[in-house]
């Protein structure tokens, strides 16, 4: 008999899993990892965040140690913009564009503004991150019209 009818679940695609290159079953939401390294992911977040906002980030390569989680894998969390660099740290993100200090993402905001004002990108707001305010970049001006 043909026509056996099979419902096919509406949005479920085959990716390829972030994490461990396997191949899985994506809904269309969350991160795009499998089963299985979500879990691990979700573990390794919670520990990353717990010791950040215990200890503040002083250097990443004691975040590494205290939690056992890949640099990488921290960094991409900044990158995702699922954690920031609290105010006052020795390190910080650094804008894939213009190179300034940012506490998450992937852009400053002057940056993200540009590319999609410019060049009609899309910038995702979790891409977009805050720059410290102690680390003060290039000289302030102050404007004054009416200066004579
Ligand atoms: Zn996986
Ligand atoms: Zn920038």
């Amino acid at each position: 008999m043909k026509g056996q009818s099979y419902k096919e679940e509406k949005n479920a695609t085959l990716k390829t899993c972030k994490r461990c290159k396997h191949a899985f079953t994506y809904y269309g939401f969350g991160y795009e990892y499998c089963p299985v390294c979500k879990q691990i992911d979700e573990d390794d977040y919670l520990k990353v965040k717990d010791y950040i906002y215990e200890h503040g980030i002083s250097k990443i390569i004691d975040v590494v140690r205290a939690t056992g989680v890949e640099e990488k894998v921290i960094t991409n969390y900044l990158r995702e913009g699922r954690l920031e660099i609290p105010e006052g740290s020795s390190y910080y993100l650094e804008c894939e564009r213009c190179g300034t200090n940012i506490c998450s993402g992937r852009f400053c905001k002057s940056c993200a503004a540009t590319l999609i004002k410019e060049l009609s990108t899309t910038v995702a707001y979790n891409e977009v991150g805050d720059s410290p305010d102690k680390q003060v970049t290039g000289k302030m001006r102050y404007l004054n019209r009416d200066n004579k």
